[in-house]
């Protein structure tokens, strides 16, 4: 959501006359977009905060923004905390960037601009966003949040829930395609819940006239609530070709006394209900999922819970994060704290069974053949093991199932002119590793190795 913000921040700046630059140092203004869902993330924004301030002492000049929801959470504390900040924009105030920026640049004052509304109008007042990456893109649907989970601060900074009409996600997808597009992420904190509040169409319903603009080739969607994920969506994977076979469903516990301390609103038997109705529908779906360990008063019998669900479920991937206290979230005030040293174990000790999971799931798939949506040249060799040499043509995408598959193909003109970004290239995987596979491109008259004589690319 916050790459998807920093794109309609840049137009903004754009508009105003600015140009991007990849030298700091050379940046006559900065806006840092912060996030705050742990106290990690919060603490990076501060420490580079720090640098900017240094920067600012050689370059007085330099306007600093923070816009994001460190920003929101901390407003003017963040004027005070660094005297070189010049602004501080909250979660709705972006689409008043343009008014803002140039107050600043003419008075030199500092503003501080966090207001939340109750029923935000979501206007797209700014309509146009620079976007990094020319084949895959993010489209937020909704913004804030309703459910309230005890551990989390999002519904604090990013406001109450609200979806965008229909008709405006389904122009400015159009417009990406037009563009050269070829892959959208939906976005919202429960994509599940899209539409109800306001009446407008149901998720499933949106998926289906998203899956119908021509020129599109993958639909993802994040995040998706297990309370709310209901048959429709899940039908959806079988009906609507262009909905990748990928579901991030965070289950965060496997502790129904957890889950019910979290205000999860879902039993651990519900949850595995949802994968055996998912599993059923669509054999071949990926599925990964949030952890958070160390939950206050998530006791060993707790935890142990935990790992057997991920023993039964045998997710694709995992991100495991440990518990930490976020501002205004009710699990500050819970007791029985879990002490850093246990939740650092607790922590390694998902991650060291997903591993083993997580390899095994990706073995599987040596010998098959996957359609790839070309992203781009890849800039490391996927692994360590990989003795193939480091070449400007060693490509990188992913399957429908949202695995990195990395593969060579030799620079010569002619077999360049095969393969570029946005294309979908069929590819047979050889080595599997432990956070990507690496292909074989097949069907390309040119590749090194490769099948001939097959139809080059399926969609
Ligand atoms: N809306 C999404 C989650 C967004 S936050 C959902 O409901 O699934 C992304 C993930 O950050 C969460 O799934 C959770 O695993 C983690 N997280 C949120 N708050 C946290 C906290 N206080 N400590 C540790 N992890 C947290
Ligand atoms: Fe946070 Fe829960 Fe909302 Fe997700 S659903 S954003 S975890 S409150």
């Amino acid at each position: 959501m916050n790459v998807y913000d920093s794109g309609k921040i840049a137009a903004c700046l754009v508009r105003l006359g600015y140009q991007q630059t990849g030298m700091l140092e050379i940046a006559d203004l900065v806006i840092v977009n912060t996030c705050t869902i742990r106290a990690k993330a919060e603490q990076k924004a501060f420490s580079f905060l720090g640098r900017l301030a240094r920067l600012k002492t050689k370059k007085p000049g330099l306007i600093i923004g923070v816009g994001g929801c460190v920003a929101q959470q901390e407003g003017e504390k963040i004027l005070r905390r660094v005297p070189q900040v010049d602004l501080v924009f909250g979660t709705q105030a972006i689409e008043r960037l343009s008014l803002l920026i140039p107050k600043i640049e003419d008075k030199r004052c500092r503003i501080v601009d966090v207001g939340l509304m109750e029923k935000p109008d979501l206007p797209d007042a700014v309509p146009d966003r620079l976007i990094d990456d020319p084949v895959s893109a993010f489209v937020t649907i909704m913004r804030g949040c309703d459910n309230f989970c005890t551990y989390c601060v999002v519904p604090h900074v990013r406001g109450r829930e609200a979806s965008r009409h229909p008709d405006r996600i389904i122009k400015e997808i159009g417009d990406l395609v037009q563009s050269g597009v070829k892959e959208v992420t939906l976005l919202g904190q429960n994509v599940n819940s899209y539409g109800k509040k306001e009446g407008l169409c149901s998720f499933a319903n949106l998926l289906s006239r998203v899956n119908s603009i021509d020129g599109l080739l993958r639909i993802r969607f994040t995040t998706s609530h297990p309370k709310d994920f209901g048959s429709d969506v899940i039908k959806a994977f079988k009906t609507y070709e262009k909905v990748c076979d990928h579901i991030h469903l965070p289950v965060q516990s496997g502790s129904d006394r957890i889950l019910d301390r979290m205000n999860r609103k879902y039993t651990r038997a519900l949850y595995l209900d949802k994968i055996s109705e998912l599993r059923d529908n669509c054999s071949a779906i990926a599925i990964t999922s949030d952890i958070i360990v160390g939950f206050p008063g998530e006791t060993e019998a707790d935890f142990a819970e935990t790992l057997d669900l991920i023993n039964t479920i045998q997710f694709d991937g995992l991100f495991a994060f440990v518990y930490s206290d976020r501002p205004n979230a009710p699990a500050v005030h819970f007791k029985n704290k879990i002490s850093e040293d246990e939740k650092r174990k607790r922590l390694q000790a998902v991650l060291a069974l997903q591993e083993n999971v997580t390899r095994m799931k990706n073995q599987a798939l040596v010998g098959s053949v996957q359609p790839i949506l070309v992203e781009g040249v890849s800039q490391k060799q996927s692994s360590g093991r990989c003795k193939r040499p480091l070449t400007t043509a060693q490509w990188t995408g992913r399957t429908p199932t949202n695995k990195i598959v990395n593969f060579y193909h030799t620079d010569s003109r002619q077999r360049r002119a095969d393969i570029f970004p946005g294309k979908i290239v069929r590819t047979r995987i050889e080595e599997a590793y432990a956070h990507s596979l690496w292909g074989e491109p097949v069907g390309l008259k040119s590749t090194t190795g490769g099948l001939k004589g097959e139809e080059s690319y399926a969609a």
